[in-house]
């Protein structure tokens, strides 16, 4: 069984408790720069999606697999913490 399975088995166990990123350290940190799309396709799915951070809004594709529910939350050129940090710096810079 691999890893990512079993994060996302307890990922579901506590979203079915009622759990949040507020209450569930788990789902705070994998919701960091994942999201959870809960779907029931049986074949591989391509789902358009929105990067998540303030002020991209680009779109990008994700593909929907079987018995996965974590995808990327952000676009390709957002995928590292450090590339969201130079974003939000030129935000706030380019509101000065
Ligand atoms: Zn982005």
């Amino acid at each position: 069984m691999s890893t990512t399975g079993n994060v996302e088995r307890a990922l579901l166990t506590q979203l079915q408790a009622g759990h949040t990123a507020e209450t569930s350290p788990l789902l705070a940190r994998v919701l960091r720069n994942n999201r959870i799309v809960l779907h029931n396709y049986k074949a591989a799915t391509i789902r358009d999606c929105r990067c998540d951070l303030e002020g991209c809004d680009r779109g990008f594709a994700i593909v929907l697999l079987p018995n996965q529910t974590l995808y990327p939350r952000y676009c390709a050129a957002h995928r590292t913490e450090h590339r969201r940090a130079l974003h939000r710096a030129r935000l706030a810079a380019a509101s000065t």
